[in-house]
């Protein structure tokens, strides 16, 4: 139903042929990639060990990984997503981050878990952008997701515009996770990762529920 909406074998952003996804290959290769970033945060960085911020202060997750940089267009996409109901967009992000996911070298998680929203927040949008993004890369590299695995028990106001410290108060004790991530490699996504407070706090409750490995995974990153 949805594919009818895209033109077929046309690219979504400049109109040129393409043949596989929705999106010609010079414009796939002139999106924001990240090629090199920091294992433990995801921050591009021109090297491949830590970065001296993480080897200050390892995360509660065990590494971190965003196929962009939150950057033209894929930042317009995001927010297409997040507030003008964008599914063909997030199937297209997905779709693209499962290209990038599926050249790691690493073991791939058990479980994919998207951020979960406030259930108010749920009901005044109406869909959870997160889901919507992870549904289509698991569906491409036939992952399991598992969406009611995180509870958002606290309405907590937006982020944008906090500094570090008020986003992790802000934070603190807002989501819960239940066992059944208990003695799995799971991965959190999110649809950007800004500081990775939101990400930290949702895999300390997946620890505290047993998930023995914790990737935090988003689809950008703030540079
Ligand atoms: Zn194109
Ligand atoms: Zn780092």
């Amino acid at each position: 139903m949805v594919d009818n909406f895209w033109p077929a074998r046309r690219c979504v952003y400049c109109g040129g042929l393409s043949s596989k996804i929705a999106l010609c290959e010079g414009c796939a290769a002139s999106l924001p990639w990240i090629d090199e970033a920091c294992p433990g945060c995801a921050r591009p960085q021109n090297f491949k060990a830590l970065c001296s911020s993480c080897l200050k202060k390892p995360r509660p997750f065990d590494a971190a990984w965003a196929a962009f940089r939150l950057d033209a267009p894929v930042q317009q996409a995001i927010h297409d997503v997040k507030y003008h109901a964008g599914f063909l967009q997030a199937r297209l992000l997905g779709e693209l981050m499962a290209q990038k996911l599926g050249r790691r070298a690493l073991p791939l998680p058990e479980l994919v878990i998207p951020v979960p929203l406030h259930r108010n927040r749920l009901m005044l949008r109406g869909y959870n952008q997160s889901l919507e993004i992870a549904q289509s890369f698991t569906r491409t590299l036939a992952l399991k997701i598992d969406a009611n695995a995180a509870k958002r028990i606290r309405a907590t106001p937006d982020q944008i515009g906090l500094s570090a410290a008020q986003r992790r108060r802000n934070l603190h004790n807002a989501f819960t996770v239940d066992a059944r991530v208990a003695g799995k490699h799971i991965a959190l996504l999110d649809d950007v990762m800004t500081t990775g407070t939101t990400l930290a706090e949702l895999a300390r409750a997946a620890r505290k529920a047993g998930a023995v490995r914790i990737e935090a995974w988003a689809l950008a990153r703030v540079p």
